[in-house]
């Protein structure tokens, strides 16, 4: 039998950006591709009901008899709820439409804001031994947004190298640091991804420009480019780095998961040197 303290936790990582179509699903989906191409298990949450990241891996709406929204009730199993991926390594927590209303239906549940960190705390996704838990956030600041801040050590944000990128941003800021006030005073920034990058345009350049000069080091040096086969691959049910592995898409994908496992190695290491200081 495995000593249970010995396994570390996972690092747990909530995709949000209040506004749509900024790349959120298609960043959670191709990223915990990429995480498991370097050896690592996780486990992808849908937490929005529009469930483009159960589809996109491959989970047809009529296979999903459970969801996260049953995740968040405790209604149902884990083993029950979350299930494996044609891909070793990679695990689905589903999105129904149930999820829609539970804003509502969860307003007046006990700790509305812990249901997500609870269930993710419980002994069967430890036996899962997971190295990542990304969560897709739905487009919004939603309850459903606050119980993945609750539940993440950090938030990743993907940034549409557009017009106006920015300008949400502040409000996003803003509901991290309530979740910090409040409820999870060690929720971290996890770092800021442009998407949709297109060197050709001149505007993907002034955007990142501002958005390394208003933000510094958080925003990520990989950035993803604009790349019809990132956005071809979730009508196969694959993630970029399996429908074309060589495309400039699942290369960014992969570049994002290393720069991010080298951030968090060198987190460790510093961690490790505090601690013998
Ligand atoms: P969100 O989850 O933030 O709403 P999505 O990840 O669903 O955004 O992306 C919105 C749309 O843009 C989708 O159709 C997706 O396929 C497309 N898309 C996302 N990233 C890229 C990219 N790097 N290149 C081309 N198309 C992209
Ligand atoms: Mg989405």
């Amino acid at each position: 039998m495995s000593d249970r303290s010995l396994i570390k936790a996972p690092r747990i990582i909530a995709v949000t950006n209040q506004k749509g179509g900024v790349g959120k699903t298609t960043t959670a989906i191709n990223l915990a591709s990429a995480l498991i191409e370097q050896g690592c298990r996780v486990l992808v949450v849908d937490l929005d009901p529009q469930g483009n990241a159960s589809t996109g891996l491959g989970l047809e709406l009529e296979d999903r008899d459970y969801s996260t929204y049953d995740l968040l009730t405790g209604e149902a199993d884990v083993g029950d709820i979350v299930v494996k991926t044609q891909w070793d390594g990679l695990w689905l927590s589903p999105a129904t439409t149930d999820l829609a209303s539970a804003d509502m239906e969860l307003h007046d549940a006990d700790q509305r804001s812990f249901l997500l960190q609870k269930a993710l705390r419980s002994e069967d996704i430890n036996d899962l031994e997971l190295d990542y838990i990304l969560i897709d956030c739905p487009p919004s600041l939603s309850l459903l947004t606050v119980n993945a801040m609750v539940a993440a050590d950090s938030v990743l944000v993907p940034l549409q190298a557009e017009f106006f990128a920015l300008e949400g941003l502040s409000q996003l800021m803003l509901s991290v640091r309530e979740v910090r006030q409040g409820a999870n005073p060690n929720l971290r920034i996890e770092g800021v991804v442009l998407t949709m990058y297109d060197v050709r345009n001149n505007l993907s350049q002034l955007v990142e420009a501002d958005a390394r000069a208003t933000l510094g080091e958080i925003v990520f040096k990989t950035m993803i480019p604009r790349n019809v086969r990132i956005s071809e691959a979730p009508s196969y049910a694959q993630s970029v780095l399996h429908y074309d592995s060589g495309s400039r898409g699942a290369k960014a994908y992969r570049a994002l998961a290393k720069e991010l496992l080298e951030r968090h190695e060198g987190a460790n290491r510093r961690g490790a040197h505090e601690q013998e200081a």
